[in-house]
């Protein structure tokens, strides 16, 4: 079998530090990836009067959407599709879900073969009372299997990222190991609850895990590919929660709505904890083949929803929502700086979802993220119903 060529698919905030993780590990594995230039799909735009593209290429800094983060140079930034996906075999598919759909029109007939995709998208695609995770969409559309990868990670935790050590950058995101070791590295206590396995040709010795370790991270594979996805996405209603209404997740949002409201930390845990328990019954609900333990034991869940609920975007603008009184549309430009927000559009995906269903009333925060952020509904009431 020929070395696996790596494409990827997106280069925002998360898309540019896996970059770093994926450049870097697949230049330590040549056994197995041809290295030697990566390519990463940008979406293009001019920054300070120049194409982003040219900027990453010449620079290795991606600086609109990870300032201060060297790339390595086998990543090269092109806007042009076709470019990606000639000869690559293993894709890792990392933009906001919104524009998911264009980027798989572009990619049809074009993919090798047997390729291997990996999916760090969070959200659900819904459509009516139809509901499938990304990497369902992705096999579908494209013909190709796709894993899940997710956990608690951010990727602006720059500070973590800058004081972890050469060696965890080296070692622990090395190439089959991509996503765990250098997700936990990125982060610095979190855990990637699963992995497409192409990224994972090698388990770990025992001395490299207890480097990982030491570093405050671990890696492990789930085989709960649903369970994963859907935890990311519903962690991203309970931050976003702030107007979704699934947070997670709903606890995300939502937890952003009791900063924003000064309910102090005992309200905030409660909205967590009502927000992991509707992620769970939804998931189990909707979906088949998604374990109970994902929520409490993987990374993806319980551990995602705490980060996104402390250090997220959803979070973040939720909470200058309710202080600010300005829409989510306008504090995502005021605050991201580009960067998308992508809880409130699931709220809404997944209350269009539970009211094909006639399930809305089973899921009150979810509910309550929703109408907060689309009817007006005042976000001193979320805890109604709960
Ligand atoms: P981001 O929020 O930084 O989004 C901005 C990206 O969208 C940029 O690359 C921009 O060029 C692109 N874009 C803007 N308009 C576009 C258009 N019309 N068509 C195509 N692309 C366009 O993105 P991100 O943080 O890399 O998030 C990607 C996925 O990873 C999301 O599903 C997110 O939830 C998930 N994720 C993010 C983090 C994180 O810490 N940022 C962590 C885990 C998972
Ligand atoms: P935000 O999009 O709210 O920053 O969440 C990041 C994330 O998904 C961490 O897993």
């Amino acid at each position: 079998m020929g070395k696996e060529k790596v494409a990827i698919i997106g280069s925002g905030n998360w898309g540019s530090a896996i970059a770093k993780i994926a450049g870097t590990n697949a230049s330590q594995q040549t056994d197995i990836f041809d290295a030697s230039r990566i390519p990463m799909w940008v979406f293009e735009e001019e920054v300070n009067g120049k194409k982003l593209t040219e900027i990453i290429n010449e620079t290795h800094i991606n600086e609109k959407y990870l300032p201060g983060i060297t790339l390595p140079e086998n990543i090269h930034a092109t806007s042009d599709l076709d470019e990606v996906v000639k000869d690559a075999t293993a894709f890792i598919f990392v933009l906001p879900h919104q524009f998911l759909g264009k980027a798989i029109e572009s990619l049809k007939g074009k993919i090798t073969p047997g390729s291997k995709g990996v999916t760090l998208i969070k959200g659900v695609d819904v459509s009516g009372d139809d509901i499938r995770i990304f990497a369902g969409t992705i096999e579908k559309e494209l013909g190709i299997s796709c894993s899940a990868l997710s956990g608690a990670n951010i990727a602006d935790e720059g500070k973590s990222i800058r004081s972890i050590s050469r060696e965890v950058e080296t070692k622990y995101f090395a190439a089959g190991k991509f996503s765990g070791m250098r997700i936990h590295g990125l982060t610095g206590l979190n855990e990637v609850a699963e992995i497409a396995p192409f990224f994972v040709k090698k388990r770990l010795s025992d001395t490299e895990r207890r480097k990982m370790e030491r570093c405050g991270g671990s890696c492990s594979i789930v085989e709960d590919v649903a369970g994963v996805s859907l935890c990311g996405a519903l962690k991203k209603f309970a931050l976003t929660g702030l107007k979704v209404h699934f947070y997670e997740d709903i606890v995300a949002v939502a937890a952003g709505f009791v900063d924003g409201l000064e309910w102090g930390d005992n309200a905030k845990a409660a909205i967590m904890r009502n927000g992991l328990l509707e992620m769970k019954h939804f998931c189990l609900e909707f979906f088949e083949n998604v374990k109970a333990e994902t929520f409490l034991q993987e990374s993806a869940g319980v551990a995602d929803l705490i980060t996104s609920c402390i250090g997220g975007r959803n979070r973040k603008v939720a909470e200058a929502f309710v202080k600010t009184g300005k829409t989510f549309e306008d504090l995502e430009k005021e605050l991201l700086n580009g960067q998308k927000l992508q809880g409130v559009a699931t709220a809404k995906d997944i209350n269009t979802f539970l009211k094909s269903k006639n399930r809305v009333e089973g899921y009150p925060l979810f509910e309550a993220v929703y109408q907060c952020a689309f009817e007006g509904r005042d976000v001193k009431t979320i805890t109604k119903n709960l």
